[in-house]
């Protein structure tokens, strides 16, 4: 499938940094949008419909899987999460870029549709730092933490399958690392080609 805009799908282990590196993206370059995804989980905080996700119940999250409506979906921390069509197909054919913020599974299927996808891992610098985020943030119990981590290791052993790796040691520099590779999308020979036409056919090249 061709389109203009670009996606950009990003995945981590839980504790990596990857919603922090992604916000603070999006703050920076506004050009770049979110993918808002469906989830059978219950909203957390102050989280509002529409807005971190579109929360299903299981028998909406059913039909939609029945209509085809996902370009991936998958099952994470014992609830289903998903990347409907409209999220993403409208935004990309009208030239924008999206980026996707979900976990390694769907990140590798995103290809089987769309194969231009630029596929993002972030990696935490060490084990020990790892466990050390995710024991600073406070959000979970010693045996979560501890499930996180067995989890971690499957996740990243996938991380090879990626187009790029980021290394989040200093936030500055992996996010410094995060606009860099979505700089050098937009100077793709074909992206500049559709952005700067006048200027191609100003120079004859066809
Ligand atoms: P949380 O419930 O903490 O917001 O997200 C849990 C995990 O689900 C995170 O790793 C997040 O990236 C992942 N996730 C969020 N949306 C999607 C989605 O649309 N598809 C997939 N495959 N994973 C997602």
């Amino acid at each position: 499938m061709d389109y203009p805009g670009n996606i950009f799908v990003v995945a981590a282990p839980s504790g990596a940094g990857k919603s922090s590196l992604v916000k603070a993206l999006m703050e920076l370059d506004t050009a770049v949008q979110p993918s808002v995804s469906h989830t059978t989980r219950p909203p957390r905080g102050q989280e509002k419909h529409g807005r971190e996700y579109f929360f299903a119940s299981h028998s909406e999250f059913d039909a939609m899987v029945a209509a085809d409506g996902f370009v991936e979906w998958a099952h994470v921390h014992g609830q289903r999460y998903g990347t409907s069509k409209k999220a993403i197909e409208e935004r990309v054919a009208q030239g924008a870029d999206v980026i996707l913020e979900i976990d390694f599974q769907g990140a590798l299927q995103i290809r089987n549709t769309f194969a231009n996808a630029v596929l993002i891992f972030i990696l935490p610098p060490s084990w020990e730092e790892l466990r050390s985020r995710l024991e600073r943030r406070g959000e979970d119990s010693a045996s979560v933490i501890e499930l996180r981590l067995q989890n971690a290791a499957t996740e990243m052993a996938r991380a090879s399958e990626f187009d790029f790796v980021i290394i989040n040691e200093l936030f500055e520099r992996a996010l410094f690392d995060l606009k860099a590779i979505v700089h050098a999308q937009r100077l793709r020979y074909s992206a500049q080609r559709r952005a700067r036409a006048d200027t191609f056919a100003a120079l004859n090249i066809p």
